[in-house]
């Protein structure tokens, strides 16, 4: 079953001259359950845009979305879901730097209750062991390194068991190795926990982990 459809997507912004440049010209895409979709583009073809969309952070011009089967109305709050549903990555981690790893991981807990329950802090802290980060949980981001980051970022995406994840250029900031081993990971969680993962990237090695690539062209060049 598909966990994330996009039908015919289009999305324009102003032009900064009065008029309007379209981004997304018509984009579509399935992700089925444990399926790895890389997304690939020069630079301003609408990737994040893409992104944004399929993570009801910004509605479309016109075009549908459904998330785990359920349709996303125009107009409506989706914050809801998008906690459930999708764990977001983002290139540069955003991890907070006044709280500890654990405590940056439990985050989207903190977003539906005032106090994280034990049980999802003993997952939080499982996550971390199969990110093979367990020692890092009481360290302060500073302190760790940007391959560590990127997985601290990957626990805190997983913690409410999305369906989803989307990850924008993840391994953007990092060196070849470290930017393997994340795409490798990703791959790992797809495979073990189900998940459907859409990674935007701009290297090629790091797309060929994925099980199927979608290249997004510019429209305006
Ligand atoms: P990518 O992630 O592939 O680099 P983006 O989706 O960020 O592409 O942006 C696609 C194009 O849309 C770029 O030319 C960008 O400048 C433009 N754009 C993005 N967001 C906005 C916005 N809020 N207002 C106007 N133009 C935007
Ligand atoms: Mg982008």
């Amino acid at each position: 079953m598909s966990i994330l459809t996009l039908e015919n997507i289009r999305k324009s912004y102003p032009d900064g001259e009065g008029g309007l440049r379209t981004v997304l010209g018509g984009v579509s895409l399935s992700l089925e359950r444990g399926e790895f979709i890389a997304v690939t583009g020069p630079s301003g073809s609408g990737k994040t845009t893409l992104l944004r969309i399929a993570g009801t952070l910004l509605e479309p011009d016109s075009g549908k979305v459904f998330i785990d089967g359920q349709e996303i109305s125009p107009g409506e709050d989706h914050s809801l879901i998008r906690n459930r549903k999708i764990g977001f990555v983002f290139q540069d981690h955003r991890l907070l730097p006044q709280l500890t790893v654990l405590q940056n991981v439990l985050l989207p807990a903190l977003a539906s209750a005032e106090k994280v329950p034990s049980e999802t802090e003993k997952y939080a802290l499982s996550l971390l062991e199969y990110a093979g980060i367990s020692s890092l949980s009481g360290k302060y981001p500073s302190a760790i390194s940007g391959g560590e980051g990127g997985r601290v970022a990957l626990c805190r995406a997983l913690v409410m068991k999305p369906a989803i994840i989307l990850a924008d250029e993840p391994t953007g900031q990092l060196d070849h190795e470290n930017a393997l081993k994340i795409a490798s990971l990703l791959g790992k969680v797809c495979d073990d926990f189900g998940t459907g993962v859409v990674m935007v990237t701009h290297s090629d090695e790091v797309a060929a982990v994925a099980s199927r690539k979608i290249g997004l062209s510019s429209l305006n060049d």
